[in-house]
């Protein structure tokens, strides 16, 4: 038999827990699915545990590691009566009342809930070479608003060829020596004002039809192995950081086919937190392609919440 709660959240990233945290002192009881440690994409704490140091979510003034900033949201969201369960929804169905989600090998719906946050994230598109997952947070970043500060006077690489590759770039100029773009192609995706931005500044240079091989180093990153995808020439690029600007994936699998996606795949929110769905509710990068930030998902978190609560209140529920 299913169990029945008022609010249940899925994700126990920055989005997720604040909106427990938020749920909890309402007095709603919320039950928290926190993912299962099994995949980078999944795991309780959500994309902070990838990281190190966290220098820019306020209160922290001396940097806090992004695993010690989870645990200490889950014991925050704990402490108010939220239920945690490190456990993985596969199936959410939104289509009856109450919504229904079904947790690993649960043939029946193993919770029925009265509303959803939705708080599942993003993952950032990989390279998938050797070394990059050993590097990850060590010289090697997915994200330049985080972790372009901790690159001064560096000579850096930034992988990619879109849009955001040049933006990541650009935004590192103020930090690093040189940033080196590696692009497979040899024109770019970008937008043309990118473009023109990015091939006026000094700092940037480009190394056309290149692909990364693998990442080198020892503690950290000292170098990227590339080839040349026309020559086949394999050879070493000398940088102490690369940021992997190849694009990023909501995780929006349990929804898709129930609620309106933009063009990009992220959940289309409309005013705070709802979806075109009524009590379904959507907070952090999983609605958010534009600043992805652990301050701003901690904040839609919060939003989710208060809009859950008022909404249940409205129906009476
Ligand atoms: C390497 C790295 C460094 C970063 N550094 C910083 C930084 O310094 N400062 C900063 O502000 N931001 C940083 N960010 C960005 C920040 O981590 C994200 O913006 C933030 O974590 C998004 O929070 P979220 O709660 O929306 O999603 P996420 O953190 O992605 O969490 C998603 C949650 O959903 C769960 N989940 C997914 N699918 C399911 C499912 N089917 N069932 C149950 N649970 C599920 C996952 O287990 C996880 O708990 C960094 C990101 C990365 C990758």
């Amino acid at each position: 038999m299913s169990e029945h709660t008022r609010v249940l959240i899925i994700g126990s990233g920055p989005a997720g827990l604040t909106a427990a945290i938020y749920a909890a002192r309402a007095q709603l009881l919320p039950i928290v699915i926190e993912g299962e440690p099994s995949s980078t994409s999944d795991q309780p704490g959500g994309q902070l545990m990838l990281t190190t140091d966290v220098e820019n979510y306020p209160g922290f003034p001396e940097a806090i590691t992004g695993p010690e900033l989870m645990m200490k949201m889950r014991e925050q969201a704990a402490r108010f009566g939220a239920d945690l369960r490190v456990e993985k929804v596969h199936k959410l169905d939104t289509t009856v009342r109450p919504f229904r989600a079904w947790l690993a090998g649960d043939v029946e719906p193993s919770v029925t809930a009265d509303a959803v946050i939705l708080a599942t994230g993003a993952r950032s598109l990989m390279l998938n070479v050797p070394g990059e997952e050993r590097y990850l947070s060590h010289g090697l970043s997915t994200c330049a608003t985080c972790d372009g500060f901790f690159f001064r006077g560096q000579d850096i690489a930034v992988v990619g060829g879109g849009d955001s590759a040049l933006e990541e770039a650009l935004f590192l100029t103020r930090f690093a020596s040189s940033v080196t773009l590696i692009h497979r192609r040899d024109s770019l995706r970008a937008s043309k004002i990118m473009q023109e931005r990015a091939f006026a500044h000094e700092k940037i240079r480009f190394e056309w039809n290149t692909q990364v091989t693998e990442v080198i180093g020892a503690d950290k990153v000292m170098g990227l192995k590339v080839r040349d995808t026309l020559s086949d020439e394999e050879r070493v690029l000398l940088v102490t950081g690369v940021f992997v600007a190849i694009g990023h994936v909501p995780n929006t699998t349990l929804v898709t086919g129930q609620v309106d996606l933009h063009d990009n795949g992220y959940v289309r929110t409309g005013m705070g937190s709802f979806t075109n769905i009524d009590g379904l509710f959507a907070a952090g990068d999983v609605q958010d392609h534009v600043y992805r930030q652990a301050v701003t998902s901690a904040g839609s978190g919060c939003i989710a919440a208060i809009d859950a609560e008022r909404w249940l209140e409205a129906q009476g529920i």
